[in-house]
């Protein structure tokens, strides 16, 4: 295995907030390769070797904007931590860019230890998932017409894949661990994001919808993940 190398890839066109947001990083013992421009981004991954374990993506961009350079990060690779940086009236934005893969998002103004926070916890989960991947004696969890392959963390659907992110699969990873039994958001988010976490537990409802519409016969009358009122949601592979 090689040295971990805590790289960061962060895509911002203002420079202030740029050198703002790489110097903190830094500090915090992160190697970071920096971009002004989403194009700039992509070559600068693909030089890299995809080499990174989160990339900071700013929402405004002057050419190609956060979210396309999101879904091609995301094309590339799955297991790539995608932080999205938006402005508070960007409201919309944050679910956007959220359905397109990306892991979380940190609305600005933010300080740098709000940044920091959602980094590490970001790469904790990352790192944790590699590892699990390459010291897993047990390569897969069966529960009904679903295999969840946990070298690959690939989903199959009666025999055929589904791509998941990183956080989709520690919440599929999670559920079936516990076929049949309520999980209450908290929960899910203490699993997932982990105990330093300090977003919002509607992260965990976006999450959900996306994984939906990739594991759902009706995304719309979901009846694997199930929302049990009031409370959260279950995996359920007995109807
Ligand atoms: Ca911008």
């Amino acid at each position: 295995m090689e040295i971990d190398m805590k790289k960061v890839l962060v895509c911002e066109d203002e420079a202030a907030i740029r050198d703002f947001v790489v110097i903190n990083l830094q500090r915090a013992g992160y190697e970071v390769v920096e971009a002004d421009s989403g194009e700039a981004a992509l070559k600068k991954y693909d030089e890299n070797g995809g080499d990174f374990d989160v990339a900071i993506l700013d929402v405004m961009l002057p050419g190609i904007d956060g979210f396309q350079v999101c879904k091609e990060l995301r094309g590339k690779n799955g297991g790539l931590g995608i932080i999205m940086l938006s402005a508070k009236t960007q409201e919309m934005d944050k679910v956007t860019g959220l359905m397109l893969g990306a892991d979380d998002y940190v609305s600005k103004p933010f300080s740098p230890s709000e940044l920091l926070a959602r980094v590490d916890s970001l790469h904790r989960r990352v790192s944790l998932a590699q590892a699990n991947a390459e010291n897993n004696f047990k390569e897969e969890l069966h529960s009904g017409d679903f295999i969840l392959n946990l070298r690959n963390r690939a989903l199959l659907k009666n025999g055929e894949t589904i791509e998941l992110t990183q956080v989709e699969f520690q919440i599929m990873e999670y559920f079936f661990s516990n076929p049949g039994e309520t999980l209450d958001r908290t929960d899910i988010l203490r699993h997932v994001w982990g105990d330093a976490y300090v977003g919002e537990e509607k992260i965990v409802d976006v999450n959900i919808r996306r994984l939906r519409m990739k594991v759902e016969d009706e995304p719309s009358n979901p009846k694997y993940i199930v929302t049990v009122w009031g409370l959260g949601y279950k995996w359920d592979t007995n109807n």
